[in-house]
């Protein structure tokens, strides 16, 4: 289905997706990542010593390890991808643990390494809102004036039963107050939601992904929870506590989620990254290109589209529930 109503479709995709972006920029962004060795609040006993329950690695799976320097973490990054676009450039993305957790000039001297690499135009900074304090927020509206720069900040729900579960270790106050911060210094934000985490009913997760969507982020990344071998996610699961999402729940979970998300916020990622030797489930999870074609499929069936419900979200809970109970959804 082509729409005329979904002003940011590209190859007949029906949300807004980084292609689209590529396109209006005129050349093909990517993403370096890289472990540049912080460590995480919920991990080191300021906050919390046991992370959130799903967490492996603070998210850097495909990271290098944080001792390599981060010069060569990224000339490593470039190279693999110059070999499937020789002109690419990147963004060099602070993906493993929390990327503003330290001193104001040990953040200074990493990302501006970063910025002097090769190829490198821009950061992307994974953080959480509890590592954001003023000074560093000015620094980072200073470095957006020169470089192409994101915040991303994980939030994954807007439940709080659900964040004491996941031992998240900061409430939805906290997030709003930084989120607003970033927002009022004009800094570019991404927020993350995780489907499928443990207690959260499919309106929960719709209700978080209409919250977030009244705040017109520049960017969104949703996925579904990976239960990884070894954290208290696996016990969980084993101890049959947890039903992880099918495929089709997910898909059509998804697809409710879009509607409600403004059509000018971009859907950076729709199916997570994980290592797949720790994946323990949901396995589907691994097929993402199955996924994303789901995706496709049942926007392009519902004849529906990023953003069709933006305004009016109470109307799309409402719609969406009806729907369940006729086993639609
Ligand atoms: S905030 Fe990120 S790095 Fe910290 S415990 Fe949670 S998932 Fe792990």
């Amino acid at each position: 289905m082509i729409n005329y109503d979904f002003p940011y479709a590209y190859e007949n995709k029906l949300y807004h997706t980084l292609a689209f972006e590529n396109q209006a920029r005129g050349y093909k962004l990517y993403k370096a990542s890289l472990d540049a060795g912080f460590t995480c609040p919920n991990l080191d006993g300021s906050k919390g010593t046991g992370g959130c329950i799903f967490c492996s690695s603070g998210s850097g799976y495909f990271t290098a390890a944080p001792e390599v320097p981060l010069e060569n973490q990224l000339a490593t990054e470039m190279a693999r991808l110059r070999q499937k676009d020789p002109e690419a450039r990147a963004v060099a993305y602070f993906q493993a643990h929390t990327n503003t957790y330290a001193p104001l000039p040990r953040l200074q001297e990493l990302y501006e390494r970063a910025l002097r690499c090769e190829g490198i135009c821009g950061l992307a900074i994974g953080t959480r809102p509890d590592a954001l304090n003023a000074e560093t927020m000015d620094y980072l509206k200073e470095l957006k004036e020169c470089t192409l720069l994101t915040v991303e900040l994980g939030l994954q729900t807007i439940h709080e039963r659900t964040a004491r579960i996941i031992n998240r270790g900061y409430n939805l106050q906290e997030f709003m107050e930084a989120y607003k911060a970033l927002k009022i210094r004009g800094i570019r934000i991404c927020v993350h939601l995780i489907n499928g985490l443990p207690g959260e009913t499919k309106q929960m997760m719709l209700e978080s992904a209409a919250y977030i969507g009244q705040l017109r982020p520049e960017a969104v990344k949703i996925h579904m929870l990976h239960v990884l071998r070894g954290t208290p996610m696996e016990t969980l699961y084993r101890e049959k506590k947890y039903r992880p999402l099918s495929r089709d729940e997910y898909i059509r979970l998804v697809c409710c989620q879009l509607e409600v998300l403004p059509p000018e916020t971009v859907i950076e990622r729709l199916t997570g990254d994980g290592k797949k030797e720790d994946l323990v489930a949901p396995l589907w999870t691994a097929d993402k290109l199955r996924v994303l074609g789901g995706i496709d499929q049942t926007l392009d069936r519902w004849e529906t589209w990023q953003g069709r419900y933006f305004a009016g979200r109470e109307t799309r809970i409402r719609d969406f529930l009806n729907r369940e109970k006729r086993g639609s959804v």
